[in-house]
């Protein structure tokens, strides 16, 4: 038997796209994911993209997972594929549904008949099987025509026939890169990994950048930095993760400027270097997991201060969430359990006890320019290693 994936895409989604443009990179986003499961054809028609394999498929359920993950994707619905008569309608109907049962008390048969030349009418398909599946699952469920859990369809179209159960709601959103390419700056927290599958998930190419503190922070840090970029790909496609080490720039911070400003010195100058990493691979944007009022380094007023020395469009797509809300989208991603292990963060290293909560944007940059950051920056820039296909394949 042959098993095929339907793929259809909210017409909403196409607001400000053209169709073509949107199908395209979804269609082109769909064979980079599904390569590694074998060969495919990838065909759009009518609002629909087929994924057909061309070779028979022993990891369907693996497919049907990805394809659940691939932005722009609304619905996807998988369908074995027979031939036109009923006899072999039915023993795949035996075979193939009751699986795509299991767990339903209801269901409901449907025929469509595009092809009128068939023998039956659809009200005739449908009963047969129905009966077929009701045998097939001994009393496991029952029909009910107005209010079913399930409907099973059998379409008989001009070269074959398929069988489906409902399509299952898949990841929606844009497909990845139509809406350009944004820099995140990935911490091993909660908070990032969210904001830049959030982004992603708006049709966002998202990069990364990761600052790191060594010896003040561990290589065991780093790795879990890297794995949380390996595990958000999973959604948002390959991630190309940059290290910059802020070591030497924290040891000027501390020796001369007040330890009140230290952190938002800090997040100044993150914001620089990604800034500086962002133009130089043609982004757009920047994207940060920051929360209203979650520290005090994410009040309006701190967040006034550290976002001009961006002097770039800056995102947080987590601003408005709750801390519940971020960590039921870090469970759903997979991360969560990656970014609650306890290793420290570059921003952990050298915390002031007072932590300055009011900050006007003057003084902040006189007390900035005692620290003379310049050259250590260029310095940090230059020395970035870059985490790519060493890591993740493309
Ligand atoms: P997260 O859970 O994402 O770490 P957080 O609540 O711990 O966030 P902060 O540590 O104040 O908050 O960081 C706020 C944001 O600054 C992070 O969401 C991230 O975008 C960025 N950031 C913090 N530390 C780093 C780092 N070491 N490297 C890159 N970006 C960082
Ligand atoms: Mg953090």
């Amino acid at each position: 038997m042959k098993e095929i994936f339907l793929c259809k895409y909210g017409e909403l989604a196409l607001k400000g796209l053209n169709k073509s443009q949107f199908e395209g990179a979804l269609v082109k986003e769909i064979k980079r994911r599904i390569a590694r499961f074998g060969s495919f054809d990838v065909r759009r028609a009518q609002s629909t993209i087929y994924v057909e394999p061309l070779q028979s498929l022993d990891c369907g359920d693996e497919v049907f997972d990805e394809l659940r993950k691939i932005f722009g994707i609304a619905t996807v619905c998988r369908a074995a594929e027979t031939e036109k008569n009923m006899d072999s309608i039915i023993e795949v109907v035996k075979s193939y549904v009751p699986p795509l049962l299991s767990g339903k008390r209801t269901f409901r048969a449907n025929a469509k008949r595009a092809d009128k030349r068939f023998p039956l009418k659809s009200p005739e398909i449908a009963a047969q099987v129905g009966g077929a599946i009701l045998d097939a699952m001994k009393g496991k469920i029952g029909v009910s025509m107005d209010f079913p859990e399930a409907t099973v369809t059998v379409e008989i179209r001009e070269e074959h026939a398929y069988v489906h159960a409902d399509a299952v709601r898949g990841a929606g959103g844009m497909p990845i890169g139509t809406a350009g390419k944004a820099m995140l700056l990935l911490s091993g927290g909660i908070d990032s990994p969210v904001a830049g599958y959030m982004m992603a998930k708006r049709g966002a190419k998202v990069e990364a950048v990761h600052f790191e503190s060594f010896p003040y922070t561990s290589d065991a840090a780093k790795e879990k930095v890297l794995e949380l970029a390996r595990l958000m790909s999973d959604y948002c496609g390959t991630l190309r993760v940059c290290c910059i080490s802020v070591t030497e720039i924290q040891e000027r911070l501390r020796d001369t400027v007040q330890e009140e400003y230290f952190t938002l010195l800090l997040r100044r100058c993150m914001m620089r270097l990604a800034a500086r990493v962002a133009k130089a691979r043609g982004c757009d944007a920047l994207i940060t997991g920051e929360s209203l009022g979650q520290v005090a380094s994410q009040t309006m007023l701190a967040m006034g201060v550290t976002d001009p020395a961006a002097d770039m469009l800056v995102f947080r797509p987590c601003i408005g969430m709750d801390k519940e809300e971020i960590i039921d989208i870090a469970r759903k991603i997979n991360t969560f359990e990656t970014s609650i292990l306890p290793y420290e963060d570059c921003c952990t290293v050298f915390t002031p006890r007072h932590p300055k909560t009011r900050p006007e944007l003057s003084r902040v940059i006189a007390e900035e320019e005692k620290a003379q950051l310049s050259a250590l920056e260029d310095e940090a820039f230059e020395k970035m290693e870059v985490f790519y296909k060493s890591y993740f394949e493309d």
